[in-house]
């Protein structure tokens, strides 16, 4: 145990590689100092697991876990970056090198799977006995290549070289039972560290294997295809995690993989309930709540009124009472194809007790809305089952104790549009919690030079577990903190620079603003408007080179779901721009577009602290919350965005004169839209003709696919939806006119970085810290519990 951290790193390298250290890879390296971190932690996680167990305690239920990175998270938080970096010296390299080998555990989509990370961190760091439950993917969300500036999708074999952070516990399996298969579950540990506490949190992950070992009978006698075929669809159902977050495919494996996991986790609760508490399940809700994160988890519910009637015998009442205190649901987009429907006909078929329940919780519940004097058609339309479809989503708002959105703006709306027939019936239940993000990963880490600023500035890491100080210096900086700010971002912009020529080839000046749009690929984010103003800036400047705008990056980085043609259509025109500018002799690297492949948190790492300019430019009202725009604030970028999700509350907090906010908001819409005619914008906005006739006048190439025709139609004719859902060229003069006035008060340095100081400093309410102390004292009752008093 007293052994040091270089005894064991040193010996944990030579058993990976059976050599030296010092002859060792750079991935031998990573998988030994990360074994050697995990020996660190061992004790101390098993004694936090103990205690745990004997406390009231929350359990995040998620599809999603976008954990990236785990080794300088855990070196960062214990403490011994710099010890590891003294390490990796003596075996003859570079700490960055080694933690740049490591694969990004990528198991979810985009901001609501890395809500869940960050929400783990905070937990950890708070001491609060909180558990994560997801699947084991074996593939990550998909590798993204560009080939001709075209999307293409790889799997992405994580975990394929070993990984040390997860631990498999074969002696807790549990055996999942479909109509058509047994599955065992076998769940898979990985240990959250918190920062400056020895509390250590557990996300736990099952992955789907046969019950029976491998039938050589059926191999044997030639059956070998049955023998394989049984073995790899118990292997589906944790194969893939679907790389899509607004519709559904797939559906009948996506909804096993649902109930695996929810399955699972439940059987996991309830036994470590009856062992702690002599077997009395009736204080389950006392000692356990289940956040479930959206509606991937919401068949928990209906599970665990099997457990409770079939297993234990209970009656429906003592079973839907103890139900309906256990379970709080997240609730995370407004768009209504994002909300999870699925036929009966795939309940009746993977497990029909599941779907006897589900008709019984409908049965009652048209019962109870009867009495309540509620009128047939909104029963209808609030019912589980409606007609052959079960309706996730509203199976959660009956049910869960809590309801909550995700931002301000955002919980109005599903009080006032989305969910509101419930909340008309149970106004209590509705809550916000505006999101929030770990100043750990994504400011103390990606951000050493900032980091070291704001330790000197306010005189200690407070601020590391307590963002909140940093606003009582706002007010009290002087030119030469500024100055070190405007030189930190330099230095980060030469960083990134080396890191993308590395990667892709390109070059980028640092001197030029940094101007970022880093999420996923969707209409409603309106990528596409930002692509606009770009091709519209190559024009006027090819027109007059004198216009008086300083040099521009235009960082982008997105995944679009593989089915989703108009995103990847989009992904393709914003290259082929990107082909257009950065090749143009002209224009001379006053434009350079750059588009990341494989945008995912690590690639964020390091575009975030380079960043001069977040882009948040969403439709308003679509864009839930948002969390990208968190980490960029943290970091000194500035918002330009729209009054949506969580950019509201930003711009609350940093004031008019210190972010760039443009654009019809989201009580304007509907009026607006009334009249909307994109056609009037195209013919008279100046520059927007020109634009969306580069699409398809030969200027663009789309390879012949006719993707730039059919995006162009979708904005000026529409199809099944109407023309321009999402307001593009309604709002883009007010993009264009905002985003000019950002870049030439850029030019202004001082005033400039008074600006990110200011954004800095007020970034404390976007601490995840300040999100799940909300929760826990809100929806989760939860005290902090320190394994060390
Ligand atoms: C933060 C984050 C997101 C969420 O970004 P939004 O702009 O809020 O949609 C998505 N993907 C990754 C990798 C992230 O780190």
């Amino acid at each position: 145990m007293s052994y040091s951290l270089a005894d064991a790193a040193t010996s944990q390298v030579r058993s990976f590689s059976g050599r030296p250290a010092d002859r060792s890879t750079l991935m031998e390296m990573w998988q030994g100092l990360s074994a050697a971190v995990v020996d660190r932690v061992a004790s101390d996680w098993d004694r936090t697991n103990r205690l745990y167990a004997t406390k009231r305690r929350e359990h995040y239920f998620s599809a999603e876990f976008l954990m990236g990175r785990a080794l300088l998270n855990n070196l960062s938080n214990l403490g011994l970056t710099n010890e590891a970096e003294k390490i990796v010296n003596s075996f003859g390299q570079t700490l960055s090198d080694v933690l740049e080998q490591e694969p990004d555990a990528a198991l979810g989509n985009g901001g609501l799977g890395r809500l869940a990370a960050c929400f783990l961190d905070s937990c950890a760091t708070l001491d609060y006995p909180v558990n994560g439950y997801g699947i084991l993917y074996r593939y990550g969300l998909f590798k993204q290549l560009f080939e001709d500036g075209f999307q293409r999708e790889q799997p992405d074999a994580w975990m394929e070289e070993g990984y040390p952070f997860i631990v498999r516990r074969e002696e807790e399996q549990r055996i999942i039972h479909y109509a058509d298969m047994d599955v065992r579950a076998i769940p898979y540990d990985m240990p959250i560290t918190g920062y400056g506490t020895r509390n250590v949190g557990t996300l736990r992950l099952w992955r789907a294997e046969p019950v029976e070992e491998f039938d050589y009978d059926a191999f044997n006698s030639q059956r070998f295809t049955d023998a394989i075929v049984e073995r790899e669809a118990v292997a589906d159902i944790s194969r893939v995690l679907y790389p899509n977050d607004s519709t559904f495919e797939g559906k009948i494996l996506r909804v096993r993989q649902q109930y695996f996991f929810c399955a699972a986790s439940l059987h996991d609760i309830v036994a470590n309930h009856i062992a702690q508490h002599e077997g009395d399940l009736t204080t389950l809700a006392d000692f356990n709540a289940i956040q479930l994160n959206d509606t991937h988890p919401v068949l928990a519910i209906p599970e665990l009124m099997r457990i409770l009637l079939d297993e234990y015998g209970w009656t429906w009442e003592a079973a839907w009472d103890v139900v309906s205190h256990t379970f709080a649901y997240t609730n995370h987009t407004v768009l209504a194809e994002a909300l999870e429907k699925w036929e009966t006909s795939i309940f009746d078929r993977l497990f029909p007790r599941i779907m006897e329940i589900v008709r019984e919780i409908d049965r009652r519940f048209r019962i109870d809305m009867t009495e309540r004097a509620i009128d047939e058609g909104t029963i209808n339309y609030m019912a589980p089952v409606q007609g052959n479809m079960v309706h996730m989503a509203w199976i959660a708002c009956y049910a869960s104790y809590s309801i909550n959105g995700v931002a301000a703006l955002h919980t109005e709306i599903i009080k006032r549009e989305t969910l509101r027939q419930w909340h008309d019936i149970w106004p209590e239940r509705f809550n916000n919690k505006t999101n929030g993000v770990t100043p750990r990963r994504w400011l103390r880490q990606c951000n050493p030079r900032l980091s070291a600023l704001l330790d000197e500035v306010t005189g200690s890491d407070q601020w590391v577990t307590d963002l909140d100080v940093l606003a009582q210096f706002t007010d009290s900086v002087d030119e030469s903190v500024l100055q070190r700010l405007i030189d930190i971002k330099h230095d980060n912009k030469v960083d990134f620079a080396q890191w993308i020529k590395n990667r892709q080839g390109i070059e980028v000046n640092p001197d030029a603003i940094f101007d970022v749009q880093i999420k996923r690929l969707h209409e409603y984010k309106r990528q596409l408007m930002n692509a606009f103003y770009i091709l519209d800036l190559y024009y006027r400047l090819k027109e007059d080179p004198s216009l008086d705008l300083p040099p521009r990056v235009f960082i982008f980085g997105a995944k679009a779901a593989p089915g989703y043609v108009r995103a990847k259509a989009i992904i393709k025109l914003i290259n082929s721009i990107g082909d257009l500018v950065n090749n143009d002799p002209d224009i001379d690297g006053r434009i350079t577009v750059v588009f990341v492949e494989n945008y995912n948190v690590s690639p964020a790492e390091h575009i975030i602290p380079a960043a001069d300019v977040s882009e948040q430019i969403s439709t308003a009202g679509k864009e839930a919350s948002g969390t990208s725009n968190m980490k960029f604030m943290m970091n000194g970028a500035l918002t330009l965005g729209t009054l949506d999700g969580a950019n509201v509350e930003i711009l609350d907090a940093v004031g008019q004169d210190n972010a760039y906010i443009f654009g019809a908001t989201e009580d304007e819409l509907p009026e607006l839209r009334r009249t909307y005619d994109p056609r009037w914008h195209y013919e008279n906005v100046p520059g927007l003709k020109r634009v969306l006739d580069a699409m398809t006048d030969g200027t663009l190439d789309d390879g012949g696919t006719g993707d730039f025709h059919d995006l162009r139609l979708s904005l000026l004719e529409g199809s099944y939806d109407p023309a321009d859902v999402y307001y593009v060229l309604g709002d883009f003069d007010a993009y264009r006119t905002a985003r000019d006035q950002m870049a030439r008060d850029y030019c202004d340095r001082q005033a400039w970085a008074r600006k990110t100081w200011v954004n800095i400093t007020k970034s404390g309410r976007f601490s995840s810290d300040r999100t799940i102390r909300d929760y826990a004292r809100e929806v989760w009752k939860l005290e902090a519990a320190p394994i060390d008093q």
